[in-house]
């Protein structure tokens, strides 16, 4: 058995909701480790909690650990009574890990009742620790051997390593959002950046079969499923076929306004659908300025239409910027699959970069959207829910 210390972070300081928060972190938790649940078992104290796993299950637990937003680090530790000979043991335990190491001991008293200053505490483990351990030498500036103490009021957790985490929120505290997922960098970019701060994702895909083909669907669902480890347990991805509001749009006289108002075509079912599921905002994957339909005269005149708040955690990154962080999240090589959604494929010759909205609701009175839209609402959505590390298509 190995004790796996989960620290929070931020969390402690969210006052009131606390609580709340931990208990959906450690909900989110138990939930990505249900396949292990025989070998993990959880002790909660005030500011962390500690796994206590089966050896062999160790590093799939970890590396699950790290893909959950709202943690801070972790550290695998040895954990004693408030005793010194079991500390001292433990200490010396962790050092005999490593060769010629120069080391250092760190004490935090988190509980004040133990009868030692951390300075005591140190003074007396480690004369001991250097008989024991031959090649040890102290050196407290530059150590690269850091054995941390930290005393608490029932028990002492000690280790050596801090892992980094994802850190952010816990997913699902921050409600849920709907995000357009298309098949390119941005968007899978943006739906993570979102659920980092504890929003929990729902997709939607608009699609315009046979123009654009299975393989492009594919890569949105491959998408989908490689952020799936950051999202909360279960998610839906809504697939629209967007066949017969193109059409219509083909039909309009001002053709460099298409993308426009295909936009604001998305948008509009995005926010109906939304309502159905309770999301409380859209989540889109545009950079101030990146192509045409990204200028802050057109993200004005889409935005326009969105009752919700439409959420663009990417707005201000350059594209270097968010291709590292798709390299990260591994959307990237995903992303690059040149299969075209329908905004690319679609491209007028002209295409409006600073649209008015005068003339886009102008030319939105040019063609029949609306009962085209009611219909797409009722016939051409597709659910699929994550299930079980799959999609299954949800029936009506
Ligand atoms: P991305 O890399 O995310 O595709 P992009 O730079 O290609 O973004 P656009 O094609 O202008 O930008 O799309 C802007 C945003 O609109 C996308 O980030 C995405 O959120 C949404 N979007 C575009 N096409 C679709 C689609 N077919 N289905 C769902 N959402 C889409
Ligand atoms: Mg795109």
């Amino acid at each position: 058995m190995k004790n796996i210390l989960v620290r929070y972070g931020e969390l402690t300081l969210k006052g009131a909701n606390r609580n709340y928060f931990v208990t959906k972190l450690i909900n989110n938790i138990k939930f990505k480790l249900k396949a292990y649940k025989e070998f993990v078992s959880y002790t909660k104290d005030n500011n962390s909690l500690t796994l206590t796993v089966v050896d062999n299950y160790v590093e799939i637990v970890i590396e699950k650990l790290q893909t959950t937003f709202g943690i801070y680090s972790l550290s695998v530790i040895e954990k004693t009574n408030l005793n010194m000979e079991e500390i001292t043991n433990a200490v010396i335990k962790i050092a005999q890990k490593s060769t010629n190491k120069r080391f250092k001991l760190e004490v935090y008293r988190k509980d004040k009742q133990f009868p030692l200053t951390s300075t005591e505490i140190k003074q007396q483990i480690a004369p001991i620790v250097l008989r024991t351990i031959g090649d040890l030498k102290v050196d407290v500036h530059n150590p690269n051997l850091k054995i941390e103490i930290v005393i608490k009021k029932d028990h002492v957790d000690i280790f050596d390593t801090r892992l980094v985490a994802l850190k952010g929120l816990p997913v699902g505290v921050s409600g849920k959002g709907l995000s357009l997922l298309s098949g390119g960098i941005d968007s899978p970019v943006a739906s993570f950046l979102t659920m980092k701060r504890g929003m929990q994702v729902d997709f939607i895909h608009f699609m315009t079969p046979p123009h654009t083909s299975t393989e492009a669907l594919d890569k949105v669902f491959k998408l989908a499923a490689q952020i799936a480890k950051y999202n909360y347990q279960n998610f839906s991805l809504y697939v629209v076929d967007f066949s017969m509001l193109l059409q219509e749009l083909n039909h309009m006289p001002d053709q460099n306004y298409k993308i426009t108002l295909m936009r604001r075509m998305f948008v509009r079912i995005a926010n109906k659908l939304a309502f159905k599921i309770n999301a409380r905002g859209i989540i889109t994957g545009e950079s101030l300025g990146q192509v045409a339909s990204q200028t802050i005269e057109s993200i004005n005149v889409i935005n326009s239409t969105s009752i919700l708040p439409i959420l663009r955690p990417v707005l201000t990154f350059d594209k270097e910027e968010i291709i590292e962080i798709s390299k990260k999240i591994n959307t990237y090589d995903i992303s690059i699959l040149p299969f075209d959604d329908v905004c690319s494929m679609f491209v007028p010759k002209n295409p409006i970069t600073k649209p008015k909205l005068k003339v886009a609701e102008f030319n939105e009175q040019t063609i029949m959207w609306e009962e085209i839209l009611e219909h797409t609402m009722d016939n051409l959505i597709k659910e699929f829910v994550w299930n079980d590390d799959k999609f299954e298509e949800v029936n009506k």
